[in-house]
């Protein structure tokens, strides 16, 4: 199949969802698409590239891939507070492999489809692997959730749980057991074993890897309540530290505050906390807001359908200082993504 049908292949399937928006002007098929953004709004974009053995393991399946790479894009929006509309998708494939686009197809366009989004263009070529996804979305003027903007005495907030995707690769060999040493990065798993899991927890954890859920309705809700927001993708303490620098303001976080799923909580224990406070890959929202909105906040995220736990406040100075139940400083066996092995 040449890259030619494949383009035809990819317009075939994803014209439904651009012809169901009427801010497509024009979809697939010029030199480039024509988009409208509604008046008084602002363009949001943002842009995630996959490398094959570096942002997925080489046995994740295509339609995983497939969702997953919108989901890291719309992630992006939601920590953004816009309302996603439309993407781009820039595929390098080493052969015109019409089954393995089919299946990315699958896991793309069925989350395409739970947002609304259309696939307004790209771009396919010869080459390793690799996957480059533009997201576009719009806000009012004015009302988007920025890094920025978080002040000392602010709660800090996370949406839903932490830790499940890094839990997942543990399970898989593709990152050192939290029990393992300093050194573990080097040494995978060399003093510390993988844990059981049992198959329906394996199970739960792996869908959070492979299929996480972008927070897009949270943000949205958000506006006018967060201060600062991110979207937790290289790790709670990492993402949380670009907040705090980009606001000129440090964080004191509780690590014992941070929501854990059932299932980390049964095959982790007391290691979980390593992976919710330093793993990557959540796709949840971490956000601040003053104490005064605290109702305001949990009945939005209710509103949203996502649990919201507060983890922390803001305070004058700089960096993240994690905090044990006594008070004490803790610190991760590392913190921020560590690139699969
Ligand atoms: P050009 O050479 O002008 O860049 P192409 O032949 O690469 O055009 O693409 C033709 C049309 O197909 C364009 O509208 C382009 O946006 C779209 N397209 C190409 N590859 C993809 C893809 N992987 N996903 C979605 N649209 C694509
Ligand atoms: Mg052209």
């Amino acid at each position: 199949m040449a890259e030619f049908d494949l383009i035809g292949m990819i317009r075939a399937r994803s014209r439904a969802l651009a012809d169901a928006r009427d801010d497509v002007v024009l979809g697939i098929g010029d030199d480039a698409a024509l988009l409208r953004v509604p008046a008084g709004h602002e363009l949001v974009v943002t842009a995630d590239t996959l490398n094959a053995g570096v942002h997925f393991p080489s046995d994740a399946t295509a339609a995983d891939i497939g969702w997953k790479a919108l989901a890291a894009n719309l992630s992006d929006l939601a920590a953004m507070g816009a309302r996603p509309a439309w993407c781009t998708l820039s595929l390098s494939l080493p052969q015109a492999d019409a089954e393995w686009v089919g299946g990315f197809l699958d896991g793309f366009l069925e989350l395409a489809a739970a947002h609304g989004i259309a696939l307004a263009g790209g771009d396919t070529t010869r080459g390793p692997l690799s996957i480059a996804v533009t997201a576009m979305g719009h806000v009012e003027a004015g009302a988007a959730l920025r890094r920025a903007r978080a002040r000392a005495g602010d709660d800090i907030w996370v949406t839903g749980a932490l830790g499940d995707a890094a839990g997942a690769l543990v399970l898989g060999g593709h990152l050192p057991p939290p029990g393992a040493g300093a050194d573990a990065s080097v040494h995978a798993g060399a003093d510390a074993a993988v844990p059981a899991a049992s198959p329906s927890d394996a199970a739960f954890l792996a869908a959070r890897l492979h299929r996480p859920t972008p927070r897009v309705e949270a943000g949205r809700r958000l506006q006018g309540l967060a201060r600062a927001c991110v979207d937790v993708s290289d790790g709670l303490l990492a993402d949380l530290g670009h907040v705090c620098a980009r606001s000129g303001v440090g964080a004191e976080v509780a690590v014992a505050s941070l929501p854990a799923s059932d299932a980390l909580r049964r095959v982790f224990g007391m290691h979980a906390i390593a992976l919710q406070a330093g793993g990557g890959d959540d796709y949840e929202l971490c956000f601040t807001a003053p104490p005064a909105l605290r109702d305001a906040v949990m009945l939005a995220l209710e509103q949203a359908g996502v649990e919201g736990t507060r983890i922390g406040r803001i305070v004058a100075g700089s960096g993240v200082r994690a905090l044990d139940a006594d008070g004490h400083e803790w610190h991760p066996p590392r913190s921020g993504y560590i690139h699969f092995l």
